[in-house]
């Protein structure tokens, strides 16, 4: 099928794209010899994971569902983090998944025989109190109140038996600067507990396959932690793995007038891109501009009955017909992963363009999908 073929709402990631990632990613491990894998929370199209396995050393998880995902579909190195564990999750999540990280030291406790009896890494995950990132609170796991890691006023070294290493997760859409940063306040902060730890996880959030990212200012933050405390250096980037490897395609439904014109559109801000108004941010849109910039200037809304369903105002060349295709950018990540059927929206199908430029629909969704989880 051709790009133009299919039909829509449908998310479309092209394989090549997710492999030109790929490719960064695995020159990053080559040359450091660290180890990088998929944060699924961002991306988890399983499909892909055949070809995700070729370069990537694992998976990791917020949770049983994501780790067996993983478990089952990728097959290799399986981290989980949660803020917390279930009870009737923990026998299950020691079984499939190979480093355990908790998020305090009564979790710690509580856990930490039945994953040593297993013979499992344990990681504990630490708040560096190093806030680096501007504009998103709500992505910064180390804001005021935060219930993510513990600090080092709270640390208990007593404890660490057993903890082979630690996490820390502080970064979203970030450059290698924010990270040095992060590991001067590591190092400053617990510093002194490094030197008995075997591994280092730096978390996600290094937009490290976007074009002006550092990489080498990456390489020697991962070296330093290798060659100062002899650790081995994870890193779990979700993003990353699928940056501006997607796309959403789109169909005008119709064409209104409030003040200003208004496009309906067979997806949903809502639903299908709940990013855009949970972070809040405007995806890109291929052959548009920013208002005022080309001479039609529509807001660009979805099908469902919420007022704030609107993906933004966008400029195009020509006035917007019935039935026009438009294919917003970058929806790769924290899209499927996220999307709902509120209201009764259809989920869009999920297809792939493959490197030789077919495309071919991978998934479906219908009315049962939305029927299943109510009752
Ligand atoms: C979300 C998350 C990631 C991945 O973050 P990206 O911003 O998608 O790179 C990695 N680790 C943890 C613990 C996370 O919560």
């Amino acid at each position: 099928m051709k790009f133009e073929e299919l039909p829509t709402p449908t998310y479309v990631v092209d394989e090549g794209l997710v492999e030109k990632n790929l490719n960064l990613l695995k020159g990053v491990m080559d040359r450091t010899g660290c180890k990088i894998i998929l944060a699924q929370k961002a991306f988890s199209m399983f499909h892909m994971y055949p070809l995700i396995r070729e370069y990537l050393s694992g998976t990791t998880a917020s949770g049983l569902f994501e780790a067996k995902l993983g478990f089952e579909e990728m097959g290799k190195e399986n981290h989980v983090y949660a803020p917390a564990y279930r009870d009737d999750e923990m026998d299950e999540i020691v079984e499939i998944c190979d480093h355990i990280i908790f998020n305090s030291f009564s979790q710690l406790m509580k856990y930490k025989e039945k994953v040593l009896q297993a013979g499992k890494k344990i990681g504990l995950r630490i708040n560096p109190e190093c806030s680096t990132q501007e504009g998103h609170a709500i992505y910064d796991p180390c804001s005021p109140g935060s219930r993510f890691g513990v600090k080092s006023e709270q640390f208990q070294p007593e404890w660490l038996e057993g903890v082979t290493g630690l996490h820390f997760h502080t970064l979203c859409q970030q450059n290698a600067d924010d990270l040095a940063t992060t590991l001067d306040a590591v190092v400053q902060k617990f510093g002194e507990w490094l030197p008995q730890m075997e591994w280092i996880n730096f978390g996600g959030g290094h937009h490290i396959t976007r074009e002006d990212y550092d990489l080498d200012l990456l390489e020697s933050s991962i070296k330093r932690m290798q060659n100062e405390y002899n650790l081995e250096v994870y890193l779990e980037p979700g993003e990353a793995v699928a940056l501006n490897a997607g796309y959403l395609i789109t169909t005008v439904l119709d064409t209104t007038h409030n003040g200003i014109d208004i496009a309906i559109l067979d997806t949903s801000a809502s639903c299908h891109m709940p990013d855009v108004l949970e972070m809040p941010y405007r995806p890109p849109l291929f052959h548009s501009g920013e208002a005022g910039e080309k001479p039609y200037l529509y807001r660009l809304g979805g099908q469902t009955c919420m007022a704030g369903d609107v993906i933004g105002d966008y400029s195009f060349d020509q006035p917007l017909k019935l039935g026009d295709r438009l294919v917003f950018g970058d929806m790769a990540i924290y899209s499927m992963v996220k999307n709902t059927t509120f209201n009764g929206m259809a989920l869009p199908s999920i297809s792939i363009k493959k490197k030789n430029g077919d495309c071919e629909i991978v998934r479906e969704f219908g009315y049962q999908d939305f029927k299943m989880r109510l009752s």
